[in-house]
C-alpha cells in the first residue's frame, strides 16, 4: 500500500481527468422536476451520450422532450471514457460475425459503422462543438508473434467491404509508432480519432437545453407503465405522462428495467492519467500522438491527453464496485511494463465507469415492451452512442432514416441470467491465462 501511494502525486484525485477543464466542470443548466409539465411527447431515461443525442434530434423535430438522469448529467460512462473514436467493428471479426448472421447483414453493419463514425465527426464540426476533436489515427499492436498475421488478415477482409485504410507496421518499424518493445508489429488505422469526451458532452447539453429539452438531474426513474395508450414515468417526487419512452441507460441499467438488465453484462473499465510530462517523454510513448490498443484479451488502451502533456491509460477494473485502490496500482504497473520510461511518472487521476457488453458482442437498438432502447456498445461507445441516440429518435419520429442494420441482430439474454454477471471473475481468469499463452 505504501509503495502504491508513493506513485501517486500530491495532486492525486479520484475523478476523471476530463473534468479538470473548468469549462466543463460548471453544472449544465438543468430543469427542476417541480416545473415539469403533466405530459411530454418523449421521456428519455439516462443522461449520457445516447440520451442527449436522442433529445437533440427529437427537440429539433419539434417534440416536447424530458430527459431524466439518476445522478448528475454525464455522470455515467460518457464523461469517463477514453474518448477514442473509431468505427468500432465487432471484436468477433468479419468471419466470426458472418458465421452467426450471414454475409449480407454483416457487410451492411460494417459499412454502417463507418457511416456512424463519419456522421459524428461531421456533426461535431457542423455544430462547432469545441471538444478537441483530432483525427490522430490509432495503432493496434500485436501482443504475441502469432497475432500479427491475424491483424493483417482482418484488415484485408475489411478492405474488401469498406474503404477503411490500415497500414502494416512490422516489428522493425514499430518504434516509429509506439515506444515499447512489447509488441510484435501492428496496424495503424490513420482515420481514427479522439475527442475530449466531457467537452463533447457539455456541447450536447448546451444544444439540447438551449433548444428546449428539459434535462432533469438527480431523478432516477423508478417505473414506466403503459396506461391508456400513454406511458406513466414515475420518479420519487412524482410522475409524468409520455407518448414514447427511450431507455438510454447502458452499463447503468438497473432493476427498474429488468428486461434490458438481463440482456446486458455490466463491466467496469478504469483509467489513470499521469502527471504532466515533458514532450520528449510523451513522444517516447506515442511518437505521433495517436490512440493505442492491442490484440490482448485484457488489453490496455491509451493515448496522450489532447494538450499532449499526459498519458491517459485505461484497462480493466476489478469487480462491480469502484476500487481505485486496486485498479490504479494494476494500471500503473501495466503501463510501466509496456513503457519502462514511465517508471518515475506519478499518477494524478484515477477513475472508472461501467460499460455494457452483450452476449453476441454487437450493440443493440430497437423496441421492447413498447420501450425504445439503444445500448450494449461493448466498450466502444463514443461513436455508437451518439449515432444510435440519433437513430432511436428517428425511429420514434417514424422516419425512414431511423432504419439501421443493427436492429436486425436479435437482442438476447441467457437462461437464468438476470443481470448479475457472477461468471465474470472466471472469464477474466481465463482471459488472463489466454493472454499469457498468446491465444
Ligand atoms: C473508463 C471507460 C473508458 C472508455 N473508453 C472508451 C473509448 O475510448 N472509446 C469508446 O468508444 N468508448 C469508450 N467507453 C465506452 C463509452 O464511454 C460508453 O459506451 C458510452 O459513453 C455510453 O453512453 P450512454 O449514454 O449509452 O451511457 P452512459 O453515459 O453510461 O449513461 C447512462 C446514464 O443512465 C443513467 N441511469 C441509469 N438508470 C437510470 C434511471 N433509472 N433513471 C435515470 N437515469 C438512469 C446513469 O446514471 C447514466 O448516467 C469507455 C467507458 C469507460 C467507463
Amino acid at each position: 500500500m505504501i509503495e502504491m501511494l508513493a506513485k501517486h502525486s500530491s495532486n492525486y484525485t479520484h475523478a476523471p481527468y476530463w473534468l479538470e477543464d473548468t469549462s466543463v466542470r460548471a453544472a449544465p443548466a438543468t430543469f427542476r422536476h417541480q416545473d415539469l409539465p403533466a405530459s411530454v411527447d418523449v421521456a428519455i431515461v439516462g443522461g449520457g451520450f445516447t440520451g442527449l443525442s436522442a433529445a437533440i434530434t427529437l427537440i429539433r423535430a419539434g417534440l416536447k422532450v424530458a430527459l431524466f438522469e439518476a445522478g448528475h448529467l454525464g455522470s455515467g460512462a460518457s464523461t469517463r471514457t477514453g474518448g477514442m473514436l473509431g468505427p468500432s467493428f465487432s471484436k468477433l471479426g468479419v468471419n466470426g460475425l458472418e458465421r452467426h448472421y450471414g454475409r449480407d447483414q454483416v457487410h451492411a453493419s460494417i459499412k454502417e459503422s463507418l457511416v456512424a463514425f463519419d456522421w459524428l465527426v461531421k456533426f461535431i464540426r457542423d455544430e462547432q462543438i469545441e471538444c478537441d476533436l483530432q483525427i490522430c489515427g490509432r495503432f493496434r499492436g500485436a501482443s504475441h508473434p502469432s497475432h500479427y498475421a491475424g491483424l493483417v488478415e482482418q484488415a484485408n477482409q475489411l478492405a474488401k467491404i469498406v474503404d477503411f485504410p490500415a497500414i502494416e507496421v512490422s516489428r522493425n518499424e514499430q518504434l516509429q509508432e509506439v515506444g515499447s518493445n512489447r509488441y510484435y508489429g501492428g496496424l495503424v488505422y490513420p482515420t481514427d480519432g479522439a475527442v475530449q469526451p466531457a467537452k463533447l458532452f457539455r456541447g450536447l447539453c448546451q444544444i439540447a437545453r438551449t433548444e428546449g429539452a428539459m434535462l432533469v438531474e438527480q431523478t432516477p426513474v423508478r417505473t414506466v407503465q403503459k396506461q391508456n395508450g400513454q406511458f406513466s414515468v414515475r420518479f420519487d417526487t412524482g410522475q409524468i405522462n409520455a407518448g414514447h419512452v427511450i431507455i438510454a441507460t447502458n452499463g447503468y441499467t438497473g432493476g427498474a428495467f429488468s428486461q434490458f438488465k438481463r440482456r446486458l453484462i455490466p463491466i467496469r473499465s478504469a483509467m489513470i492519467a499521469t502527471q504532466e510530462l515533458p514532450e520528449s517523454v510523451i513522444r517516447s510513448v506515442s511518437p505521433k500522438l495517436r490512440c493505442h490498443g492491442s490484440t490482448e484479451r485484457l488489453s490496455a488502451y491509451y493515448r496522450p491527453s489532447p494538450d499532449g502533456k499526459r498519458i491517459l491509460f485505461g484497462g480493466r477494473a476489478f469487480g462491480r464496485g469502484d476500487r481505485p485502490d486496486l485498479y490504479s496500482h494494476y494500471l500503473r504497473n501495466f503501463m510501466v511494463r509496456l513503457f519502462p520510461q514511465l517508471e518515475t511518472a506519478k499518477i494524478d487521476y484515477a477513475w472508472s465507469g461501467l460499460i455494457a457488453y452483450t452476449f453476441d458482442h454487437v450493440p443493440h437498438i430497437g423496441e421492447l415492451d413498447g420501450l425504445h432502447y439503444a445500448m450494449g456498445y461493448c466498450g466502444s461507445g463514443v461513436g455508437r452512442s451518439n449515432y444510435f441516440g440519433r437513430k432511436i429518435a428517428q425511429k420514434v419520429l417514424g422516419l425512414a432514416e431511423g432504419r439501421t442494420t443493427f436492429e436486425d441482430y436479435p437482442f438476447k439474454g441467457r437462461p437464468f441470467y438476470y443481470g448479475n454477471p457472477w461468471f465474470l471473475p472466471a472469464i477474466m481468469k481465463w482471459h488472463e491465462l489466454a493472454d499469457r499463452m498468446g491465444l
